[in-house]
């Protein structure tokens, strides 16, 4: 789908892979609802595209209570007439005590954010695209939904349902025209990882990690395919190249 002119919504915009992102997509022209729990790193996020000359409207919001999902997904239709792209983006690690012994609410919250969010959003979505003709979801998953990651299982868990669901998605594209897809991050150098309560979860960042503005690259590719359904793209090259998903590599 080419961009330019499109409505986008981007969760958990205010810092990373989503500010990253959403400053790209309103780079190439499309009006951007720039959603997150933090509105003070939001702001900084909606400063950082008007000073690109781009178009974005904030709307902070937590991703796991209805009303404000609805609120981010209600903003694109009263701001800029509808919505075209959707990243579902925003997410957690789920922090210490570490699994057995995290308690239930805690990893509860991981599960919501990680991957209820994204159902949700994605349900919302659906029929706000194909009433437009169509459209393209992207979800974001990560490495450690294909992988598993031991220091962190809810949190793989919570990515690999995200892969999964996905995939099974595929068949949108023919019924709706809508393409809902993954991209699959490895060790992004962001806060997640910078601020994460388990200490081991920050010795990630001692393996060479990618910069968020390649995972933004990964994302637009996938917006521009034409044949990204059930795509689930994995990046783990820092080289700035074009990214590809073996045929050997799809579950
Ligand atoms: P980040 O912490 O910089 O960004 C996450 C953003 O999500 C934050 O701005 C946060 O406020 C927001 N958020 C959290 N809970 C929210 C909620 N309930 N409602 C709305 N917003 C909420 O980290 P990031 O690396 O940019 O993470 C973005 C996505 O990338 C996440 O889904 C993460 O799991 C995934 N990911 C990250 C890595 C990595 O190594 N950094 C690797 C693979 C996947």
């Amino acid at each position: 789908m080419q961009i330019t002119g499109k409505v986008a919504l981007v969760t958990g915009a205010g810092s990373g892979i989503g500010r990253a992102t959403a400053l790209r997509l309103a780079q190439e022209g499309a009006s951007v609802v720039i959603a997150d729990l933090n509105a003070g790193t939001l702001e900084g996020t909606a400063r950082m595209i008007k000073d690109a000359a781009g178009e974005a409207t904030p709307v902070a919001g937590d991703v796991t209570r209805e009303d404000d999902l609805q609120a981010m997904f209600g903003t694109a239709t009263r701001a800029y007439g509808g919505l075209d792209i959707v990243f579902n983006n925003a997410g957690i690690a789920t922090g210490l005590p570490v699994w057995p012994d995290t308690p239930v609410e805690k990893w509860e919250r991981t599960l919501a954010i990680d991957l209820w969010s994204v159902i949700r959003g994605t349900q919302i979505a659906i029929p706000l695209l194909s009433g437009r003709g169509g459209g393209v979801i992207v979800n974001t998953a990560s490495m450690a939904g294909i992988m598993g990651i031991p220091m962190d299982p809810v949190y793989g868990a919570a990515k690999g349902g995200v892969v999964l669901f996905t995939r099974s998605l595929a068949y949108l594209k023919a019924q709706a025209n809508v393409t809902v897809c993954c991209v699959c991050p490895g060790v992004v150098d962001t806060a997640i990882l910078r601020e994460a309560e388990d200490p081991r979860v920050h010795k990630l960042l001692s393996y060479p990690s990618i910069p968020p503005e390649e995972i933004a690259g990964a994302v637009m590719q996938l917006i521009h395919d034409d044949d990204a359904a059930g795509k689930a793209l994995r990046v783990t090259a820092t080289d700035g190249r074009s990214y590809a998903e073996p045929d050997a590599a799809r579950l």
